[in-house]
Parts: structure tokens; C-alpha cells; sequence
């Protein structure tokens, strides 16, 4: 075998693998939280950016290999951004042979006339496209909306509300629209922005710019994500432990009241191998100690 036979070997056995995780993550992600159910009709947002043509990608092989019976249906919202290249996702769904709808609505326009020169879009723009996608499920029957958001995102968006919000919540991978109409599903939730980014090459799906509105990209969340890079340099898995806290929540360790009965709290007189040792500092599973302050080891 010469040496590019063996590079091109290589790169198969490293696709193959990458295939296999995030198609694992994305079956993991619906079983836990229930995400899709026998008869489900799931509407996926395609927007022509690498998460959402994987997210299609996957469900897609998924829906061949599931136990259950679900059938998908891609939806496109075309804002008449000036230079959408508006035959790219309809040629490709068509060669997919999967069921698609191209949602017209100039969005564009009206968030150009209502919002100030210079002055952010995004909010207003993405409150028009989420009226239209809820409108766009109901007369298509959709029973879910899935949408191509990933772990990187879940855990911007859980420091965005940290730093600029004071909550601790993030994106669900599950949840109720505010219309009160709709469950909108995550099912990327436990993929890594990586491996999407490069699925999206080994699949080479035509990816539409997202710079299109000419909109400053968001600057704070960009500042979050490279913040988030670099923790994860200096402290290689950091971000997977992160993550991992997300669905291991101790309310009586917080500090909200609505949580936990915080004032009705009063000793059980009988001791407890699981209770806090509020005086020891806390052992890891690695055997290393969450050092505690001075204070709380002397008084
Ligand atoms: S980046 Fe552009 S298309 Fe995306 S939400 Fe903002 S204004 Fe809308």
C-alpha cells in the first residue's frame, strides 16, 4: 500500500468514526429527553449553515435505522437577504429525494425599515423568522421543530445569561414554543461544534454564507465561544465536565429559594451517608479535593 492509499484509509477509518459518534450523540440526545416519538411529523429548519445541514444529515440516516416511525420534513425560510442563493437548498433536498418547503417572506425588509442604521437586527429579525417557522409548522402538520443548535451553543448561551442576564438557563434541548403551540427539539445537543464542522466537509453540503443581512456579528457571544476555546486549551475537557453539570443540578447547593425549601429547613436527627459535609472539602471521582476557603475549614 503506498502512502497516499494509506492517508485515503485513514481518512475513511477517522469519517467512519465520526459518523458513528455523532449519529450515537444525536440517538442519545432523543432517547433522553424524548424527543421524537412514533408518528411524529419533525420540521427541520434548514437554514444552509453546516449545523443544520447536519442535523438534517443525521436525522435522516436515523430515521431509516429507528425503531420507531417518524417522517421529516426540511423548511427553509427565505428573508430575501439580497444575494440568497435561492436554488442551492432546493437542489439539494430535491437530490435527497426529502420532503422540503421554501417559506418566501421578506423579513429582510421590514427589519431593515424598523431597526436604525448601525443598530443590531438580530433580535428583531430572529422574532419575525420564529412566527413564521410556528405559522409554517402548523399548516404543514409538523409535531416537532427541531432545530440545529450543539453543546458549544447550550454552553455560550448558559454564560451569556451568567454574565449578562444574572440566570443560570441555557437552551433546552426540549421545549414548549412561547406561542404555547409548538415543541421545539435540540437534537445536536450533545455534539461538539467540531465534529459538525467537519462532518459538514466529509458531506460537502453547500453551505450559504451567514453574513448575508450584513448584520455586526454578536460580538458577545463570539468573545464567550473563544473563551470557552481557550479554557478547554489550557484545561484539556473542561468543556465536556461543563456540560456534563448541565443535567446534574443540586438546587439545595444554589441559591434559589423557588427551588428548594431553603426556610423550612431543619435537621432530621438521623445521619445520612449521601448528606453534605458542609466542614470537609468535597473529593472529586479523580481523588483530587475541591479546595474550600480558610474560613469555612476554621470558622
Ligand atoms: S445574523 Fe442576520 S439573518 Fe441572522 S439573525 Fe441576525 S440579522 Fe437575522
Amino acid at each position: 500500500m503506498n502512502v497516499s492509499a494509506k492517508q485515503i484509509e485513514k481518512q475513511r477509518y477517522e469519517n467512519n468514526k465520526l459518523a458513528k459518534r455523532l449519529r450515537r450523540e444525536v440517538g442519545q440526545a432523543i432517547a433522553d429527553f424524548n424527543m421524537i416519538e412514533d408518528g411524529d411529523k419533525v420540521m427541520v429548519c434548514l437554514s444552509g449553515g453546516k449545523d443544520s445541514f447536519g442535523l438534517l444529515d443525521i436525522l435522516l440516516y436515523l430515521k431509516e435505522k429507528a425503531p420507531i416511525d417518524f417522517d421529516v420534513v426540511a423548511v427553509n425560510l427565505d428573508q430575501k437577504q439580497p444575494g440568497f442563493p435561492a436554488d442551492v437548498l432546493p437542489n439539494y433536498l430535491k437530490n435527497l429525494g426529502v420532503p422540503f418547503h421554501i417559506e418566501n417572506e421578506d423579513t429582510y425588509s421590514i427589519v431593515k425599515r424598523v431597526i436604525p442604521e448601525g443598530k443590531t437586527t438580530c433580535s428583531l429579525c430572529s422574532r419575525l423568522r420564529r412566527g413564521v417557522l410556528y405559522r409554517v409548522a402548523g399548516e404543514l402538520g409538523a409535531t416537532k421543530i427541531a432545530l440545529g443548535h450543539h453543546r458549544d451553543d447550550i454552553l455560550a448561551t448558559l454564560f451569556l445569561n451568567m454574565f449578562f442576564a444574572a440566570k443560570l438557563k441555557t437552551m433546552p434541548p426540549k421545549l414548549v414554543s412561547d406561542d404555547g403551540c409548538n415543541v421545539v427539539i435540540r437534537p445536536l445537543a450533545y455534539c461538539r461544534e467540531k465534529d459538525l464542522e467537519a462532518w459538514a466537509g466529509v458531506r460537502e453540503f453547500p453551505i450559504i454564507p451567514c453574513n448575508l443581512c450584513g448584520s455586526q456579528p454578536n460580538l458577545q457571544r463570539q468573545q464567550v465561544k473563544q473563551m470557552l476555546v481557550e479554557w478547554e486549551k489550557r484545561f484539556p475537557g473542561r468543556i465536556e465536565t461543563m456540560f456534563r453539570s448541565l443535567a446534574n443540578v443540586v438546587p439545595s447547593h444554589l441559591m434559589d429559594p423557588r427551588l428548594f425549601d431553603f426556610a423550612g429547613l431543619k435537621p432530621s436527627g438521623r445521619p445520612d451517608p449521601d448528606g453534605d459535609r458542609a466542614f470537609d472539602p468535597e473529593e472529586l471521582a479523580d481523588g483530587s479535593i475541591i479546595p474550600l476557603e480558610f474560613k469555612a475549614l476554621h470558622g
